[in-house]
């Protein structure tokens, strides 16, 4: 057995057998034709556009719906009927005398590098696109993909070593375990994809040499690890713990349409944290009660350039449109720290996390905050969106990022009201919470930042990894310190770092009177069940166990013992 380690980028288990789709997949023969096959080189192009096309149609109608999905396949589809590109390849059929794969080689070869040279991002991210539609026709010409398609079945393990975001819908139609990429981080595109139809996918395996064809595979995406050709006894224990997850599934499943209740009745704001217009769809299907927290960094990031407004507006809008009335608090860009872009003039600094992000990075940089709020306010006509700045540490701060988005509203003649919140995570601003909430319209606490920067401990730290604790009663006192800030000055207090979905707090938190908890999509169904187990009043009347405990091992004891008498037995819901 074989262990490799990789990126845990989703979750979920995969058990299965290894197809690995190389890259040799795209070896192009070079072939003269003689004049008499010139009519049959260019069918063979028809032949083959129509049934990419027709393949596209049923994906699109069995399995797309949300609609920046469709759109990534309309383009596809626009692509595959130009008529420039069917007289590109059919000049050098008929005047190179080059066979179709050929021809197709040098056509897209050249447009691709045409739209890469293009320092543009949308030409760049157009490039993208064309390698899709190519490896697609090249695929199916020689009948590869489709030979290595039809070989998958429900017992696959994919490995690629990147993945188009056109092949998700393949790998969900044909039902397979899981995904293996050597490329990809959590925000690459079919990643994303993949999480949304909750394919298990893990990221970062160098799998050549150690893995084959028909190897057997155990995919843990939850810890990002790849077990090959794993012993009984680990198979047994993976396919005990699937046979849960599989069943927790369907159970969660049911739920899925109910609003969010504590077993007393109190409704509880459950809404959602996302990256991207792609998950709107599971955020509805799950009944969320809004977007807790859009992180926009991901139109920024893996890439040499800014993005545009306009890429920025249509991006929001997609958001803003899919969540209906529903309120979607948009947070201003937060690179730095541990997350870089390409184009960030700071990437040299001693200390990131310390250093210009989040709103000091705005601050410093105005034309790119404006262009970023003008998008949202425009974006703002087609829904209900908020904003909210992230890394405040001061009334000043707050002031002047609020000045910028009034700037901008003046600009647009924006006219209707936009509400403009702080986010809660570093100390400095939790300790002035009661200030800030006198100039904001709401709260939202970041617990992951607000442990690091009251702990010193770097999040993302293995090595002191047991520090991160969120037991620590400091801690614990600033979010108390926030929610009481908010309450008394009668603004709304939301938590949307991991602490929101974590059971042993969610108590804690609504008792501090924390009235909306924002999650990733895949715990909206779990935080709901766990609220609906929650006895609200006996929660409200329970004494307060912050004070006189110092130590985080009494505060954990203290914590458990209220969460076993608050804690309905069995689940409402
Ligand atoms: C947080 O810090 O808790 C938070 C939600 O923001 P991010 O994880 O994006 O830094
Ligand atoms: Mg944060």
């Amino acid at each position: 057995m074989q262990t490799l380690v990789g990126i845990a980028v989703s979750s979920g288990i995969g058990i299965g057998q290894a197809i690995i789709i190389s890259d040799k997949s795209i070896e192009i023969e070079k072939r003269h034709i003689d004049q008499a096959e010139i009519e049959k080189e260019q069918g063979r192009y028809i032949s083959a556009i129509e049934a990419i096309s027709k393949n596209i149609d049923e994906h699109l109608d069995q399995f797309i719906k949300a609609k920046e999905e469709r759109e990534i396949f309309e383009a596809h589809k626009m692509i595959l009927a130009d008529p420039e590109i069917q007289k590109g390849v059919f000049d050098l059929i008929a005047r190179e005398l080059h066979n179709l794969e050929y021809a197709l080689k040098i056509y897209f070869d050249k447009t691709i590098s045409f739209f890469k040279e293009m320092k543009n991002v949308f030409y760049a991210e157009r490039a993208g696109d064309y390698q899709d539609i190519y490896e697609r026709l090249i695929n199916h010409l020689q009948n590869k993909s489709s030979l290595i398609i039809d070989e998958m079945n429900q017992d696959s393990i994919v490995l690629m070593r990147d993945c188009p975001p056109s092949m998700i819908a393949e790998l969900i139609k044909k039902k397979v375990q899981g995904l293996v990429l050597v490329k990809g981080n959590k925000t690459s595109h079919a990643v994303i994809l993949a999480r949304g139809m909750s394919l298990p996918v893990v990221t970062g395996i160098q799998f050549n040499q150690k893995i084959k064809d028909g190897d057997d595979l155990i995919l843990d995406a939850e810890q990002g690890i790849v077990f090959v050709n794993p012993d009984e006894k680990l198979l047994n224990k993976y396919h005990e713990q699937k046979a849960k997850e599989n069943e927790e599934m369907a159970n969660l499943k049911s739920i899925s349409s109910l609003p969010t209740v504590t077993a007393d009745g109190k409704v509880i704001q459950l809404m959602a944290n996302i990256e991207m217009p792609e998950e709107m769809e599971i955020v509805n299907q799950n009944n969320a009660d809004g977007i807790g927290l859009f992180r926009t960094e991901f139109l920024y990031m893996d890439r040499d350039s800014l993005p545009t407004e306009n890429e920025l507006f249509e991006f929001y809008k997609a958001v803003s449109e899919q969540a209906k009335e529903k309120p979607v608090i948009v947070r201003t860009i937060d690179v730095g720290g541990d997350k870089m872009a390409k184009w960030y003039p700071h990437l040299q600094e001693i200390n990131p996390y310390l250093g210009c992000r989040g709103i000091r990075f705005s601050l410093t940089y105005p034309e790119i905050f404006k262009t970023q709020i003008r998008a949202i306010l425009r974006a703002a006509e087609f829904g209900n969106l908020q904003i909210m700045f992230p890394l405040v540490s001061s009334v000043e701060e707050f002031r002047k990022a609020k000045d910028y988005v009034l700037e901008c509203a003046a600009e647009l003649q924006y006219k209707q009201e936009i509400r403009i919140g702080t986010m809660i995570e570093i100390p400095s601003a939790a300790l002035i919470a009661d200030q800030l909430a006198k100039e904001s319209d709401f709260f939202s606490i970041g617990t992951n930042d607000l442990l690091q920067y009251t702990v010193a401990v770097d999040r993302n730290n293995e090595t002191i990894a047991g520090l991160y604790n969120s037991y620590h009663p400091a801690f614990l006192k600033l979010i108390k310190m926030t929610a009481e800030a908010a309450k008394s000055n009668n603004i709304m207090i939301a938590v949307c770092g991991e602490l929101a979905a974590n059971e042993s707090f969610i108590g804690l938190l609504l008792k501090f009177g924390v009235q909306e908890l924002s999650v990733s999509t895949h715990s909206l169904l779990k935080t709901r069940r766990f609220i609906s187990s929650i006895n609200y009043q006996k929660l409200v009347d329970y004494p307060d166990i912050l004070t006189n405990i110092g130590d985080s091992g009494k505060m954990k004891e203290a914590i458990d013992k209220m969460n076993t008498e608050i804690i309905e037995k069995k689940e409402k819901v």
